[in-house]
């Protein structure tokens, strides 16, 4: 076990490793921060921040001289670089888990071979593969998807006819793609599961996502779909943790389709956005269990406090100024995380409200109301 006092190394600098490096902190320990970008948002809770590049040998050196264990808050972190660091300390989540989640190609390979249903998909490598994932989705409405550095619904593109299937993969750059079957979501939903050095695993209560033009926008907890689709979901999320032989929080995207099917969408190999709802409505927190896993300290209980919603903070939300905190935090039951982003662009996620209440609908209530409040300007004026 690697104890509270020793210094623990943390890839990537955004949103999620600020997260996790406050809990970190809070637990009693220090963090080394790698990341090229000097206004990293994790930064101010770093003991050290090394601003340089994933591949850079001096960086790495200094990451396996400064600390006992390393972790990753960034999915496209160079697996070679994951690699070099494990010849010298403990890697968690793995080298290899992180590469299979880096392609959606490898991923949903891993997922078939291991028995969890995905929507029909084909992988595009070159045109000549565009018939063949044609027929592999069925033919019919269809998402083609870069398989490498997609996230928030970029690097996507409709797909509503065979002819259009070309065009759309040149629009995406002619780079290696997936093409999915479009589905008819009924819900979203998501799990984070924790898998501890010794195979202990524990997962949290299931949150229901809303996604607005392919971004998160909100997750509630309890999920309303019902124990049965629940202990599925979470027992799914386990079962793709052991076939990793993952160590750390992993998230599980499911699409619960109209027929009824539970189909995992995507996997994350860390902390979620919509996990975040955990740091104030569980009894621990997803990143205070990365640290847990990391370290080798047993995992922590992952029972619900209290119905929560989570409602992300896009830099939209700054178009007519700086948002109305004071009135969003009037709302009862509501707290507001920030991640410190100085440059709010449109899409961008700056922060975040959580709401807790009696019941999910009422969390909901409140964290929307804080929300609307955000954007409320008296009397038409539109100065911050
Ligand atoms: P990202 O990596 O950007 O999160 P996702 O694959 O999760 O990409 O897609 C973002 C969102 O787009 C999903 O949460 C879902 O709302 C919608 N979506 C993606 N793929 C499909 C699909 N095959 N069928 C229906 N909806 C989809
Ligand atoms: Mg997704």
């Amino acid at each position: 076990m690697i104890l509270p006092g020793a210094t623990i190394g943390l890839l990537g600098g955004g949103q999620l490793g600020r997260m996790f490096a406050a809990e970190a902190v809070r637990m009693g320990y220090k963090v080394v921060v790698l990341d090229p970008d000097p206004h990293a948002p994790a930064a101010v809770h770093a003991w050290r921040h090394v601003q340089r590049p994933w591949t850079d040998p001096e960086a790495l050196q200094q990451l396996v001289e400064q600390t006992a264990a390393i972790t990753t808050e960034f999915e496209n972190v160079p697996a070679e670089t994951l690699r070099a660091l494990a010849a010298h300390r403990p890697v968690r989540p793995s080298a290899d888990a992180v590469a299979a989640c880096q392609d959606r190609r490898s991923e949903k390979a891993f997922l078939n071979t291991a028995r969890v249903e995905t929507v029909a998909w084909g992988a595009i490598s070159s045109p000549v593969d565009l018939d063949n994932a044609w027929k592999a989705v069925g033919g019919g409405a269809a998402i083609l998807k870069t398989a490498r550095l997609g996230y928030d619904g970029k690097g996507q593109v409709l797909v509503d006819a065979p002819d259009a299937l070309e065009a759309a993969f040149e629009k995406l750059g002619g780079v290696a793609c997936v093409l999915e079957a479009r589905v008819a979501l009924a819900r979203e939903i998501s799990v984070m599961v924790a898998r501890g050095v010794d195979g202990a695993m524990a997962t949290w209560p299931v949150g229901e996502n809303v996604h607005r033009g392919g971004i998160l926008h909100s997750t509630v907890v309890p999920s309303a779909g019902g124990d049965q689709l629940a202990d599925q979901a979470r027992g799914i999320a386990q079962e793709i943790a052991s076939a990793l032989e993952y160590v750390g929080v992993l998230g599980v995207e499911f699409f619960v389709t109209t027929d009824g099917a539970l189909l995992v969408n995507e996997i994350a190999p860390r902390p979620h956005n919509s996990g975040h709802w955990t740091l104030d409505a569980s009894v621990t927190s997803q990143f205070e269990q990365q640290v847990r896993a990391l370290t080798g300290l047993p995992l922590g209980d992952t029972a619900l406090l209290r119905p929560a919603a989570m409602i992300n903070l896009l830099g939209d939300l700054w178009a007519q100024g700086e948002p109305e905190w004071g009135a969003a935090l009037a709302v009862p039951g509501v707290r507001l995380h920030l991640y410190g982003k100085t440059e709010p662009r449109p899409g961008r996620k700056m922060g975040h409200l959580t709401a807790m209440a009696g019941s999910a609908p009422e969390a909901l209530a409140a964290a929307t109301k804080a929300w609307d409040a955000l954007t409320h300007r008296p009397n038409g004026s539109t100065t911050g």
